[in-house]
């Protein structure tokens, strides 16, 4: 069995709570979302209004389109994401502004302000690695050039930054989570997105529904609508009952995954500080449940070999992303070197839950053997 580079934990607890809906008979969105919802807000200890959606790609889809833009508006985005952050803009009709990153991965503001113009409306920056330290940054130059925000924390739930849980801090705009297999906690795919604004909380509401008013509040009484009206373009984007069975038990372990992944965080950073070629993208937990673990390499011409020869010994690792800016859908007609150079030079060790201290050891043991021999 190959160590994995990312996976969810699970137990009896959520297998029980899934039979639950299934005894109960109502799979779709109901009282077990509601609750789901409910719980997240409690546990970020937010007043904002959750609304939760069948992944985290459909979160930002929505958030873009409750924003109300006009087409062909323009969203600024970093070049290493995910591409469901490019694709949630496009699919709301809008074109990704991709821009370049700084050293830790994270959006440059400095260059997204070389290439601001009138019709960027929005951004969505990202936090990699779970890191959400820039936010300040972003959110005084979108305050100053009237840019709404999306933050994409699919990375980041769970986090904190100045003691306050990532979701619930009051400069937020809009902050979108995913609960897809791999994140901090899973519902085996959903997402949620979380607003102070009403009003933009009542569109993603309602759109995830198909766009039928106000069919939120007759779901989560197990009922739903039947004379009601649509002014907008819908999508069946809802969280179900059965995935949020699934969420509701692994929110109740998210302080355990909390206390585990730091300790393998910490086993790693004592065993990197011993070889040399290679360093930790973060060096700090800074209050953060991480979801990946990036290590940077001193010569990136190095990297495939190293990649080669750890699945070569069964253990897995990836990439945290190729630049959107080289896909076909949204190649860009200039450069960005900083986005390039990232990518080049990092890669993804091993980082779950379930990582057993052999396992730690071993994916340490393998790299320092590739670089000392
Ligand atoms: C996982 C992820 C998403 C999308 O979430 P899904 O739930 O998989 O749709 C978006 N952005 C980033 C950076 C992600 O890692």
């Amino acid at each position: 069995m190959p160590i994995r580079l990312s996976k969810a934990s699970l137990g009896p607890e959520e297998k029980n709570r899934i039979c639950e809906v299934l005894d109960n008979d109502y799979l779709g969105m109901g009282t077990y979302v509601k609750t789901f919802e409910d719980n997240i807000k409690t546990y970020l200890q937010t007043s904002k209004e959750v609304v939760t959606a069948n992944t985290g790609t459909s979160a930002l889809h929505i958030a873009v389109e409750a924003l109300n833009l006009n087409k062909g508006d323009y969203v600024a985005v970093p070049s290493i994401t995910y591409v469901a952050s490019l694709q949630a803009i496009s699919a709301a009709g809008m074109i990704p502004l991709i821009c370049d990153v700084k050293d830790n991965g994270f959006l440059d503001v400095q260059d997204l302000d070389k290439r601001i113009h009138s019709k960027v409306k929005a951004v969505m920056p990202v936090h990699y690695a779970s890191s959400s330290n820039d936010m300040p940054e972003v959110y005084d130059y979108a305050s100053s050039k009237k840019l709404r925000v999306i933050e994409d924390a699919a990375h980041s739930f769970g986090c904190l930054r100045n003691d306050k849980k990532v979701g619930a801090q009051s400069e937020e705009d809009i902050v979108c989570f995913s609960f897809d297999g791999i994140k901090n906690i899973t519902c085996g795919e959903g997402g949620a997105l979380l607003t102070s604004d009403k009003e933009v909380a009542k569109i993603a509401a309602d759109v995830r529904l198909l766009a039928v008013e106000n069919d939120t509040s007759a779901r989560f009484q197990q009922k739903r609508s039947w004379d009601f009206d649509v002014k907008r373009q819908g999508y069946r984007y809802h969280l179900s009952n059965t995935h949020a069975a699934i969420g509701i038990e692994q929110l109740k372990k998210i302080e355990t995954f909390r206390a585990k992944k730091a300790h393998i965080f910490a086993s790693y950073l004592s065993s990197l500080s011993k070889i040399d070629g290679v360093k930790p993208l973060l060096n700090d937990l800074n209050n953060m449940i991480p979801h990946i673990f990036v290590i940077e390499l001193q010569h990136a011409e190095r990297k495939a070999a190293l990649r080669e020869f750890l699945l070569k010994n069964d253990i897995q690792s990836g990439e945290h992303y190729k630049p959107n800016h080289l896909l076909s859908f949204y190649k860009t007609d200039y450069e960005l070197p900083k986005a390039m150079n990232f990518y080049k030079r990092h890669l993804s060790i091993p980082f779950h839950a379930d990582l057993t201290d052999n396992e730690v050891e071993a994916v340490a043991q393998k790299i320092s053997e590739f670089f000392h021999g």
